[in-house]
């Protein structure tokens, strides 16, 4: 059988097996068809049917969380984990917490942590979780005690050499903070079992920032390579969570002008560059709403709907916020506005057809599972520092993942210019994740 006809029953057969999980085709849809050269060059992978393997998850749980909100009513929750893949080492990835969690966004997101954290070269597997749980407008007592509930069955299933959960939308240190205490409390102090901490609960510097910091060194990397730099250039940013305000810091750093940031309401955008100060305090401090900003930046813009309708120009795009937050009437009109660059914070925001339009008109088009695989490397340094006992400085962490970045970047290049052209940076990281982890199950035989 050839590659590709062997790619297209694999694909089939995944459609059928999982009508209407949308976003999990979706991810598989987009990754298959691009390691086609690769599977030319390795006969053995469709010899032994290795996607079909792949594509299924060693284990997927579900389970209830029951809790109390604030007014004694009983609230019932539904949450999944996905222990995707172990070839290289303990399930590794966020926990979501968003009313839109289901089966589909968990296994999408599972299958793409598999192939990001083989491309930082450190020893973890793939794994991603969450609960249709919103912890906007919750008390701190509720968000508590659903964590408490929440890690009252989790921990049956995770542990430092298992499973090593970390945040994701909706679960930020404070979250963390919650799911460490009940674990411990249930187990003993095991600083390992989960990822993000606080700095206090052995949590590592240098985490909160590394999902955002990551990201903008991966465009650096890419605009070095091309002659090229940060300074002067135009970013526009979606999403004001942790990933999308840590981009906006290294970007400023680096002399771009920032002149957007946004929330699932709408967009603000500023001339001057964002107020990244003003962001922090409205969204870390006071949990409140990006329309807030214009309380003291009267001069600033506030749209209602998506930051990708922008029509002032601008060269680098940071869609931050969630997947599918461009669509290819949206890629259209970015690149009207003359983007060059889209480099992914977010998890799959880009639409099949917005991809097939970034290609088309020459935008450099960085996915995701590269792009944003800073935040799950620190993580793992946050594991080594834990088993050693030891904790890290700043800069010791944020050199690591400089250098963690130029590998990703370099390897997505090296490969995409093996395999496809210099430029398809989503060949280079599809076929560059998928080598470790395929060659890794094949070493470890049928299991
Ligand atoms: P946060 O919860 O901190 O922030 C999410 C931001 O995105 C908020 O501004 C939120 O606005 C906005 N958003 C969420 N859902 C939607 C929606 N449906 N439409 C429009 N805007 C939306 O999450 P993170 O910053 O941690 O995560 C952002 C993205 O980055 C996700 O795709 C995540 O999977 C990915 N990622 C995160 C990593 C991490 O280390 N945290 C690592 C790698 C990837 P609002 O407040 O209105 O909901």
């Amino acid at each position: 059988m050839t590659a590709k006809a062997y790619i297209d029953q694999v694909l089939a057969e995944t459609k059928e097996k999982h009508a209407g999980k949308e976003e999990f085709i979706q991810a598989v849809e987009e990754f298959l068809p691009t390691l086609e050269p690769y599977l030319n060059d390795h006969t053995e992978i469709v010899e032994k049917n290795l996607l079909s393997l792949i594509v299924e998850p060693e284990r997927l749980i579900q389970f209830r969380v029951p809790w109390q909100d604030d007014e004694g009513k009983w609230q019932v929750n539904r949450a999944y984990r996905v222990q995707y893949n172990s070839a290289i080492g303990p399930y590794k990835g966020g926990l979501r917490f968003h009313p839109t969690t289901n089966e589909s966004i968990v296994r999408f997101l599972g299958f793409e942590q598999i192939f990001k954290n083989s491309l930082t070269g450190l020893p973890i597997g793939g794994g991603k979780g969450g609960s249709d749980f919103d912890p906007k407008g919750k008390t701190d007592a509720e968000v508590m005690r659903f964590c408490q509930s929440f890690m009252t069955e989790f921990q049956k299933h995770i542990g430092p050499d298992i499973d090593v959960p970390a945040g994701d939308i909706g679960v930020g240190g404070r979250e963390i903070g919650f799911l460490f205490g009940q674990y411990k409390r249930l187990n003993g102090f095991s600083a390992g079992v989960l990822t993000g901490k606080p700095v206090s609960s052995w949590g590592s510097l240098a985490r909160t920032e590394a999902t955002g910091y990551g990201l903008v060194y991966f465009v650096q990397n890419a605009l070095e390579d091309r002659d090229d730099s940060f300074q002067g250039k135009k970013v526009v940013v979606s999403g004001s969570g942790n990933v999308s305000i840590y981009a906006i810091q290294k970007a400023q750093e680096l002399g771009a002008t920032v002149l957007t940031c946004s929330d699932s309401s709408g967009y603000i955008y500023d001339p001057e560059g964002i107020d990244l100060e003003l962001v922090k305090d409205i969204k870390e401090v006071r949990r409140g709403r990006i329309k807030e900003y214009l309380e003291q930046h009267p001069n600033a813009t506030y749209v209602e709907g998506s930051v990708w309708s922008l029509k002032e120009s601008y060269d680098i795009a940071l869609p931050c916020a969630t997947q599918n937050e461009i669509d290819a009437k949206l890629a259209q009109k970015m690149a009207d506005a003359g983007v060059k660059i889209v480099a992914e914070g977010a998890n799959m925001p880009s639409s099949k057809e917005a991809i097939d339009l970034y290609q088309d008109q020459s935008i450099l088009y960085c996915p995701g599972k590269a792009a944003n695989a800073g935040g799950v490397a620190v993580s793992a340094l946050e594991m080594a520092q834990n088993s050693a006992r030891l904790a890290w400085t700043f800069d010791r962490v944020d050199d690591e993942l400089k250098s963690i970045m130029k590998n990703i970047y370099t390897a997505c290049s090296e490969t995409a210019t093996k395999y496809a052209e210099k430029d398809n940076l989503m060949a280079g990281a599809n076929i560059a994740g998928f080598d470790r982890v395929v060659q890794t199950m094949l070493s470890q035989g049928l299991v």
